[in-house]
């Protein structure tokens, strides 16, 4: 049953992981990238400058012993810093103390990744972009971009980890009977702006939070990179007023930007400059079944799931993928038909449910966070919380702090609160009576239900 030669269609963050998870336990692995070497290019290397990485990422790193370099390159955030319509500002904490999330750059991390790929043996070829896999042959097809000649590559063992646009999934999916597939995009986009480092790289802003600037339907936040500037990804409608088509000229996006973001916009000399040169970008969730072949195939990362990014869990998520893969492949002894199947029927429902709970997240960000009622609801949640450690795990921290409950658990579960806490919220008077015994009692006889 041993399949030790295996390929891996791009090196992005979940490939270039996978790439060491599989070289560690001695399979020969070749990764085959669309674009160049980011380590050698001055390229962009992709969506979103930085990303919040948390526990069940982490908990990946660690286990291929890359975790204390990254280390090194994060910024933890503790909580949200709420930049209000009127002026004020405002702290969440994202759990409890000792509890955060980290601020990392996309391109090292790519690029810490790919070293220790290589490190550890793993062949990556450049340029080399998926056009087709031959599922009878198993072969698959790469065009080399630069001279777009063709290359046929055999496999024994192949994933697919190349994105959200995967062109392996396409492959998979034009020639599977009854496969399943959901795109859905929403009607925002997003856009990264900058504000830049102050004198001598200090920050001009908290810089150990992610900064929320709450709007309604829409929003700014705001993520520490290490040379003390800021990324800044605007949440925007794409039609309607305001909306990106709204926002046609310079003039209109400086004086916008002060009347609505009017604190961050005073830290933003390029803005004109970023937000026209910049891409407007979209945001799609898919979901997708099944994600596997046989013995010889799987979809991985992005490629399986695709999620918008209002949980901060993509990547994270993608890592796991491979955590959990890895730790099968000691469960069933190398047999790759039980590992495939089994991969797929654990992580399946698990890549539905952070799509779900990514999309809630969205209107939590750009809306509740200002909400008065909502930040009550949040402050009771923590109070028994702390006070019932076992029975309450607020759903936020179930997701980013919890890598031992499965996504799917947690969306359940964070359900089940949501009710509760709306029973509790409808009480009357509850602004004044929310530390007493009678709520808590309340909430404890409803989890038992
Ligand atoms: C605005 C934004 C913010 C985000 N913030 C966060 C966050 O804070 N935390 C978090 O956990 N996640 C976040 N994410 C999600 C995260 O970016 C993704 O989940 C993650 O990048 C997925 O990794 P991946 O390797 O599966 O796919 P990708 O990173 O997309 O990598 C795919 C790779 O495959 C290559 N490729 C594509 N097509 C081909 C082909 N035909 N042949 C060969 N190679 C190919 C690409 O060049 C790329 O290198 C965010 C996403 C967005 C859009």
């Amino acid at each position: 049953m041993q399949k030790k030669e295996t390929i891996i269609i791009g090196a992005g963050l979940v490939g270039s992981l996978l790439s060491i998870y599989l070289s560690k336990r001695g399979y020969k692995v070749n990764v085959y990238e669309r674009r160049g070497d980011m380590r050698k290019e001055d390229m962009v290397a992709g969506r979103s400058i930085n990303l919040a990485l948390s526990d069940r990422g982490i908990k990946a790193l660690e286990e291929v012993g890359l975790m204390e370099e990254i280390r090194k390159i994060c910024i933890p955030m503790h909580g949200r810093f709420l930049h209000h319509a009127d002026g004020t500002t405002a702290f969440q904490p994202y759990g409890k103390e000792g509890q955060f999330i980290n601020s990392v750059s996309r391109g090292e991390l790519n690029c810490k990744l790919m070293d220790l790929a290589e490190k550890h043996r793993v062949e990556i070829s450049f340029n080399q972009k998926c056009e087709s896999i031959n599922w009878q042959k198993n072969e698959v097809i790469f065009e080399n971009t630069l001279n777009h000649e063709l290359q046929t590559t055999n496999f024994k063992l192949c994933f697919g980890s190349d994105g959200a646009y995967s062109a392996a999934r396409l492959t998979h999916h034009l020639q599977h009977d009854r496969f399943q597939y959901q795109q859905y995009y929403i009607d925002f986009g997003y856009k990264e702006l900058n504000i830049p480092a102050g004198e001598n790289g200090g920050f001009l802003m908290e810089k150990n939070a992610l900064h929320i600037w709450p709007r309604g339907n829409y929003m700014l936040i705001a993520l520490p990179n290490t040379d003390g500037s800021f990324t800044c990804t605007l949440f925007f409608p794409f039609e309607g007023e305001p909306s990106f088509a709204g926002l046609d000229t310079k003039e209109k996006v400086r004086s916008f930007f002060k009347k609505t973001f009017t604190d961050a916009e005073q830290l933003m000399p390029t803005l004109e400059e970023d937000f026209f040169r910049n891409p407007t970008s979209s945001l799609v969730t898919v979901k997708c079944f099944p994600w596997i072949r046989e013995d010889k195939f799987a979809l991985i990362g992005d490629a399986a799931h695709a999620i918008v990014p209002f949980f901060g869990q993509g990547m994270n998520c993608g890592f796991e993928d491979c955590s959990v893969l890895n730790s099968l492949i000691d469960k069933h002894n190398e047999n790759w038909s039980a590992i495939l199947q089994e991969y797929q029927s654990l992580r399946k429902p698990d890549g539905d449910a952070i799509a779900d709970l990514a999309l809630n997240n969205f209107v939590e960000m750009r809306d509740k966070v200002a909400d008065p009622k909502f930040l009550l609801q949040k402050k009771i949640e923590a109070a028994f919380s702390k006070k019932y450690p076992d029975k309450w795990i607020p759903a936020y921290a179930q997701v980013t702090f919890s890598p031992q409950i499965r996504y799917s658990s947690a969306l359940v579960n964070g359900r089940k609160q949501e009710a509760i806490m709306q029973e509790v919220m409808s009480l009357p008077d509850i602004e004044n009576k929310w530390q007493q015994e009678e709520v808590e009692k309340i909430i404890l006889e409803k989890l038992k239900g």
